[in-house]
């Protein structure tokens, strides 16, 4: 009898990125001319496969904004109430919206005094001037108020105001729009519909803002796109999410192979407009499993993450490139994304996980630690730290609302103190970093780099024509800097700590 025996005999190999190294092929592709356009899920595609952590450390609001501009996607945290989330996915959703729609505005028979007065309490400097009908007669501004100042603060709007209003229309593109504002040195149009009515207004500051980032990625209206986590079983916060407008849907749990938690995806789906990603799971039997409950993409990665202890307290888990690669030959057939969630700590790293089917990678520490994630910043022996945390360590669990628990599935039970937890997770600092913006520049330039190596100008060419060597321990330190004491830092290198 083999029984037992066969579990080790018979255990599959499985291998991580530090395995592998990408085999150089024949290429005619320079690093400038790749793409790295993908699909993150059913509906939604992104312009650099680079989506950030839905950690309380790592994505609010503004590395959510941070990562659309750039073309990636943040997924918001759910440590917080269904209220604070559905705000931090609006704060997004409003960020850069072209066409403001709650235009404050005046009627042409108030007070220069009671324009300057709404001026200062909504703290803008002009007001489109419409009748009742919301028919656009002129515009008012700082610039028109501020020669009548004291003289005629009793005077008719309509005396004071600009009366050749520049309008737009609803289907103006921006550079038309630029190029109107600039002719007419304003700062503000009116959108207007075709009868003349105000349904918006479009600031040069926007429409700067959109010139700047060309890469963003926007949803049909023009805002970015943005994903939110959610519960396995919190259907309340999922519509509320979908309502909000958010674009995807993350349920976020340790380990989404579970009969309860398909079926619950399953209803998930029916009540939101959003896509759905389930995960996180780890075995091609898992994503046959999952994809049952048609969702719209799949997270993979269970404990290699950079603050989970899940292998080491729970003896689980499968090492990431044959999980990614596991799951991917299965999704593919379906044509659901996969992501890639945990473990990555090189831009090579990134190339790696694409090179083995992923569509796009998730990242915790990498983002972690630079401007836009939430938290401090502390200061230890003269250098600048933030902090960051597992979704499942004690101070996770037992602060916010405590998202970590049912991630972790320690929910039930009474009196969950500290105590009576089991963490997944820990707890800890990393070196602050700087903008979100330059860390996905050499994430994405080494990419691109590794792309070149290949000869490979798309991620779907990476999936085709990427070859991998295995390695050894010895290929793996011979690939790191050696014999050599670094004096200065790389913006894309730190020795592995
Ligand atoms: P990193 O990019 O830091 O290596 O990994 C981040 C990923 O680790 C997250 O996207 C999430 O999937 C996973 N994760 C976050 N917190 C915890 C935790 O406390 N325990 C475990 N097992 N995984 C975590």
């Amino acid at each position: 009898m083999s029984k037992y025996t066969d579990k080790l005999t018979k255990a599959e190999d499985t291998f991580t990125f530090d395995d592998f190294l990408i085999k150089p092929g024949l290429s005619s592709i320079e690093p400038k001319d790749v793409t790295l356009g993908t699909k993150v899920s059913t509906n939604y595609n992104l312009n650099i496969p680079v989506v950030s952590s839905a950690m309380d450390t790592v994505t609010e609001s503004q590395m959510a904004v941070a990562l659309a501009r750039q073309g990636g996607l943040g997924v918001i945290h759910r440590n917080m109430t269904i209220e604070q989330e559905v705000q931090e996915v609006r704060k997004v959703k409003y960020a850069n919206e072209l066409t403001v729609k709650e235009v404050i505005t005046i009627s042409p028979d108030e007070t220069v005094a009671q324009a300057q007065e709404i001026m200062d309490i909504e703290g803008v400097s002009g007001l489109p001037v419409v009748t009742d009908e919301d028919i656009v007669v002129g515009i008012i501004s700082r610039r028109d108020i501020k020669p009548l100042r004291g003289k005629a603060a009793d005077k008719k709007v309509s005396e004071a105001m600009t009366h050749n209003v520049v309008t737009i229309s609803e289907d103006t593109d921006t550079e038309t729009a630029l190029d109107l504002a600039y002719e007419n040195k304003v700062e503000r149009l009116p959108v207007v519909s075709d009868d003349k009515k105000l349904v918006g207004i479009v600031t040069m500051k926007d429409i700067l803002e959109r010139k700047k980032y060309p890469n963003a990625v926007r949803d049909k209206n023009g805002r970015y796109i943005v994903a939110a986590a959610c519960g396995p079983f919190d259907t309340d916060r999922a519509m509320a999410l979908s309502d909000a407008g958010v674009d995807i849907i993350a349920i976020d749990s340790a380990h989404g192979h579970k009969t309860d938690i398909i079926k619950s995806a399953k209803e998930m789906n029916k009540n939101i407009e959003s896509d759905l990603l389930l995960g996180n799971i780890a075995t091609r039997k898992a994503a046959e499993d999952i994809l049952k409950a048609e969702i719209d993409g799949i997270k993979v990665g269970i404990g290699p993450g950079s603050i989970c202890t899940t292998r080491i307290v729970a003896g689980v888990g499968v090492p990431q490139l044959s999980a990614v690669s596991s799951v991917a030959d299965v999704a593919e057939d379906y044509g659901v994304p996969v992501i890639a969630d945990g473990g990555l700590r090189y831009s090579g790293d990134v190339a790696k996980a694409l090179a083995v089917g992923a569509n796009a990678v998730m990242v915790g520490s990498i983002l972690a630690g630079t401007t836009e994630s939430p938290g401090e910043m502390t200061i230890r022996n003269g250098r600048k730290y933030k902090q960051y945390r597992g979704m499942g360590s004690l101070g996770a669990m037992t602060g916010g609302v405590g998202a970590g628990k049912d991630r972790y599935f320690q929910t039930s039970g009474s009196n969950m103190n500290s105590t009576k937890l089991v963490p997944e997770g820990i707890e800890g600092v990393v070196p602050y970093k700087g903008p979100a913006e330059q860390i996905v520049f050499q994430l994405m330039g080494g990419l691109k780099s590794s792309m070149g190596y290949v000869g490979a100008k798309s991620i779907k060419e990476m999936h085709e024509k990427a070859e991998l060597v295995h390695i050894t321990p010895n290929g793996m330190s011979e690939s790191h800097p050696h014999d050599i004491t670094i004096t200065n830092e790389s913006p894309n290198y730190h020795p592995r700590s």
